[in-house]
C-alpha cells in the first residue's frame, strides 16, 4: 500500500478556546493522530507516575511544564516510522519549542502544513474554562488559574504567532460560534 503524505498541522490558541474538541473532530476526518500535551501530562497525573508527580503542582497553578520534558515527550510520540500525519494541540507554547520542532521535523522531512490559530476574546475564554470546570474536574479550570493560564499564553505563547505567520503558515480563524461553524472554518483553513 502507498505511504500516505505526511501532514502536520500546529493548532495554536489560548485556553479554552476549544483546539482539543476541535482537533480531535479534525484528526477523525483527516486519518491525523491527535498528539495533545495537555491531556498526554494530565494521563500521567492520573496514573501516578513520576513525571506526573513532578508537574502536578505546576499545572495546578497555571504554569508551563519544562521544554525538557515537553521534547521528550513529543520525540517520544513521533518516533515512528512511516508517514507523520499528526496535529499538535497545545504544543508548541514557547519560542523554544517551536524551534526544537522544527529541527524535529526537518530531521523527519516532514515539513509544517498550516497552523491554524483560533481566536476568542479574552473574556469569553474565561468564562468558557469557568464553565468546563464545572465538569472537567481539572483543577487549573478555576476562574483564578484561567486568569493565569491567559497570562501565560499571552506572555509565552502569543509570539509564535508572529513566528509562524512571518513564514505564511498562520491561518487566522474565528472561534466565535457554534461548534460546527467554527469546525467549518478551521478545516477550510487547514485544507
Ligand atoms: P492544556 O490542556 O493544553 O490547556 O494544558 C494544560 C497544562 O499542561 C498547561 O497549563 C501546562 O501546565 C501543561 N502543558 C501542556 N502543554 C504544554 C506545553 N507545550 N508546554 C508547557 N506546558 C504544557
Amino acid at each position: 500500500m502507498p505511504n500516505t503524505p505526511n501532514k502536520v498541522v500546529i493548532f495554536l490558541g489560548p485556553p479554552g478556546a476549544g483546539k482539543g474538541t476541535q482537533a480531535e473532530r479534525l484528526a477523525a476526518d483527516q486519518g491525523l493522530l491527535k498528539i495533545s500535551t495537555g491531556d498526554i501530562l494530565r494521563d500521567h497525573i492520573r496514573r501516578g507516575t513520576p513525571l506526573g508527580q513532578q508537574v502536578q503542582q505546576i499545572m495546578a497553578d497555571g504554569g508551563l511544564v519544562s521544554d525538557e520534558i515537553l521534547m521528550s515527550l513529543i520525540r517520544d510520540r513521533l518516533a515512528t516510522s512511516g508517514s507523520v500525519r499528526v496535529i499538535f494541540d497545545g504544543f508548541p507554547r514557547t519560542a523554544a519549542q517551536a524551534r526544537e520542532l522544527d529541527l524535529l521535523l526537518e530531521e523527519l522531512g516532514a515539513p509544517i502544513n498550516a497552523v491554524p490559530l483560533l481566536e476568542v476574546p479574552e473574556e469569553e475564554l474565561v468564562a468558557r474554562i469557568v464553565e468546563r470546570g464545572k465538569t472537567s474536574g481539572r483543577s487549573d479550570d478555576s476562574e483564578a488559574v484561567a486568569h493565569e493560564r491567559q497570562r501565560v499564553y499571552r506572555e509565552q505563547t502569543q509570539p509564535l504567532i508572529d513566528y509562524y505567520s512571518a513564514r505564511g503558515q498562520l491561518r487566522r480563524v474565528n472561534g466565535v460560534g457554534h461548534l460546527d461553524e467554527v469546525y467549518s472554518r478551521i478545516a477550510a483553513a487547514v485544507g
